[in-house]
């Protein structure tokens, strides 16, 4: 189970909102001419040869102009987002838009960087292609599109309305600061949120609760009409938002899908697990990261991305995941930062944006599996503490998860005891909340 399988399923599905060919319009020969008649300058009546030219071509243009944001958007929609804690301010970052997208959503290869498209903002992030970066990965579409932001919501978004409130707000004695949203999912998770809330709060929550759903369903691709999404958040100053619980039903899986947030005493980090305990994300057994907060990128998680960014603290201990042979280091350094390339016998890794190596990690040096070779950082392109993992097979970029051994960790013992007094704190609230707001959500909010 696990990421893997979310591959596998509808790969031929028509994408959310694809549709077949569109009927021809009615009365389209008479549109030829009174659009002929405009482009006419002394008042005669163009020919309807030209005039039906010169329709085409615009229509050709029409076309591109509609088709061609969702495919950028594809690659540019959020790779840096990833990493980032602090998302201060408003950004256009989306998740790619699979119901505008069409036919484009499904394009899970990497996209190439396309130079018109219209960027808003630049996204902080990691370097464009740490792929390209590490001069193993000779496939064509090696580059990794520049990090862009997405335009603005286009005109299918309504006008944002604030179905959120928070929580406290209605619950006297309560101190907590959740808000909640609750809806059917429309179009993108993006389309969907910002219905909802402001652009400035649907933005930070797409990327944040789509690092979620991508372990069950690939946001940009599965979801259904039928589909729904609930979650609980916070929004900390200067932070990204931090969701506390999602519920999402997929039509898809035919399942409903529950994680909480859950700090256990003494963990470094709060992490989301589902109804029983266990970790939303799975581990890799021979990690090169043990001490993570969360992972922010996956190969297939519709960005073209090349690697696995584990968010982690400067100075976080990086281990040899497989036993090999230290081949480079601090190559293309204004990019890739501090850098490590591990060769092994059946695999290759890159290790991005460290802080540092190891005391005697040097070119041609021998280490074992699990062996401290380096320390995480954000160095080179890169503005969020993370590491990128890139792992590889000769000249392939291949996804640890799917080649390497996972787990998923589960809470034992006082740690899921109290877990579940938060688990049913968060489900009274998302059903208090769901009720009060007379959402209209089908799912069962509480397992
Ligand atoms: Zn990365």
């Amino acid at each position: 189970m696990g990421p893997g399988p979310a591959l596998g399923v509808a790969a031929g599905g028509p994408a959310p909102g694809a549709r077949g060919g569109a009927d021809p319009p009615r009365g389209g020969a008479r549109k030829f001419l009174v659009l002929g008649g405009l482009f006419d300058k002394d008042g005669s009546r163009m020919p309807a040869r030209i005039a039906i030219a010169l329709l085409s071509a615009s229509a050709v243009v029409t076309g591109l102009v509609a088709y061609l944001p969702p495919l950028w958007q594809d690659a540019a929609a959020a790779e840096a987002k990833a990493a980032n804690p602090r998302p201060a301010a408003p950004r256009e970052v989306r998740e790619p838009d699979a119901a505008a997208a069409g036919a484009g959503a499904q394009r899970a290869a990497p996209s190439r960087a396309r130079e018109g498209a219209p960027p808003t903002a630049t996204v902080p992030g990691e370097a464009p292609s740490a792929a390209t970066a590490d001069g193993l990965n000779t496939a064509p579409s090696a580059p990794e599109p520049p990090i862009r932001a997405a335009a603005a919501p286009r005109d299918r978004d309504e006008a944002p309305v604030l179905a959120a409130t928070q929580v406290a707000e209605r619950a006297p004695g309560s101190s907590s600061k959740l808000h909640f949203v609750g809806a059917k999912i429309r179009g993108s998770l993006y389309a969907t949120l910002a219905r909802r809330l402001p652009r400035s709060v649907a933005d930070p929550l797409t990327a944040v609760v789509g690092r979620v759903l991508v372990w069950w369903v690939l946001p940009h691709r599965d979801l259904r009409r039928g589909d729904e999404i609930a979650v609980l958040y916070e929004l900390p100053d200067g932070e990204e938002p931090r969701v506390h619980a999602v519920v999402f039903h997929s039509t898809l899986r035919g399942r409903t899908f529950r994680a909480y947030r859950f700090q256990p005493a003494g963990a470094p980090f709060a992490r989301l697990y589902d109804a029983g305990g266990r970790e939303i994300e799975r581990r890799l057994t021979d990690t090169p990261i043990r001490d993570y907060e969360q992972i922010t990128s996956l190969l297939y998680d519709g960005r073209g991305h090349q690697g696995v960014d584990f968010k982690a603290p400067i100075g976080t201990p990086v281990y040899a995941p497989f036993d090999g042979r230290i081949a480079r280091v601090d190559w293309r350094t204004r990019r890739n930062g501090r850098c490590l390339h591990l060769h092994g016998n059946t695999f290759d890794a890159l290790f991005l944006h460290l802080s540092r190596m190891a005391p005697g990690i040097r070119p041609g040096r021998r280490v074992k599996k699990g062996d401290l070779i380096a320390y995480s950082g954000n160095t080179g392109h890169s503005t969020a503490p993370h590491l990128h993992y890139q792992l590889m097979k000769g000249r392939q970029v291949v996804d640890p998860f799917t080649v390497q051994a996972t787990y998923r960790a589960a809470l034992e013992g006082e740690a899921l005891e109290a877990f579940e007094v938060e688990r049913r704190r968060l489900d009274a609230e998302l059903r208090a909340e769901a009720e009060a707001l007379e959402v209209p959500l089908s799912m069962p909010l509480a397992p």
